[in-house]
């Protein structure tokens, strides 16, 4: 059953947990982690990336992620990724994204808060229920393609001031908050050093639900802490790829030998992505 991203993620952290989002570049990752979600008997979020909202095909996804959502016998919510352009972001809630990350963070602090409350209202002017994320403190790397960065790299990105949280809440009105800790996008080198002295201070400041971006390589045993700090969202991306990538690279010869056996090797990327899934749910499921 499709469900509002807010209304998943407040009742997750109500039960102590957090909710997995996924970023899903295809119809058989997306299929694996509701699969998996449905086998746990726990919600989860479908994540579309900018660069594939932006073109036909990427707004035919989403469509099709949504019938997927509404299938669902878990609660499942559609969203778009990081996006800071009106036409991107009013193309994917046409299509059926039933919550936008309204990302303004590399800008400057009020472009920041101007940004998400100019897609607000244009939001509410079409009529449209969706719910938002916005994003406060900048986060090294990149979504789409795993570069390595330090923890160095992640605080000249410049961490969520906890000064901050409270003002931009108020004015940028949006439902959840994505952080920057110490995570980053992509790749860590070396050690993740996540920050749990300042996510503690955000906590304290804002009731409204946080989101962690770039939770691969984090270990598990850091994770499962983000839910009693009101990290009720946890984003998952280059992991899954690597994970898929590198099953694809070792199976693909034998399902060609096979035969050209196609649905041999989707049916191990089922299973790859869906254990990956099983695993995150397990990690945020307290
Ligand atoms: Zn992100």
């Amino acid at each position: 059953m499709r469900t509002r991203l807010d209304t998943l993620v407040v009742s997750a952290l109500q039960q102590g947990s957090a909710v997995p989002a996924f970023t899903c570049y295809d119809f058989t990752t997306a299929l694996a982690v509701v699969g998996a979600a449905e086998q746990a008997g726990r919600g989860a979020i479908l994540l579309v990336a900018p660069k594939t909202a932006a073109t036909p095909n990427g707004l035919r996804l989403i469509a099709a992620l949504r019938g997927l959502a509404d299938g669902a016998s878990v609660p499942i919510a559609v969203q778009l990724d990081h996006a800071a352009q009106w036409q991107v972001i009013a193309d994917a809630v046409s299509a059926g994204a039933d919550s936008v990350l309204v990302d303004g963070s590399s800008l400057p602090y009020e472009d920041n808060i101007a940004l998400v409350r100019g897609v607000r209202a244009a939001l509410e002017a079409q009529g449209a229920d969706v719910v938002i994320e916005a994003e406060l403190g900048g986060l090294a790397g990149d979504e789409d393609r795993a570069f390595g960065a330090d923890a160095a790299g992640a605080d000249a990105a410049g961490l969520t001031d906890p000064a901050q949280v409270e003002d931009f809440v108020a004015r940028a009105g949006a439902q959840l908050l994505a952080v920057a800790v110490g995570n980053v996008h992509g790749k860590y080198k070396g050690e993740p050093r996540l920050r749990w002295d300042v996510l503690q201070d955000i906590a304290v400041r804002t009731h409204i639900p946080l989101v962690l971006h770039g939770a691969s390589g984090i270990p598990a045993a850091e994770l499962v802490k983000a839910a009693a700090m009101n990290v009720g969202k946890v984003n998952f991306n280059t992991e899954l790829r690597t994970g898929v990538l590198a099953l694809l690279e070792q199976r693909l010869a034998a399902h060609r030998a096979d035969g050209e056996n196609l649905q041999g090797l989707l049916a191990e990327w089922d299973r790859e992505a869906r254990s990956f899934a099983a695993a995150a749910l397990g990690t945020l499921s307290r």
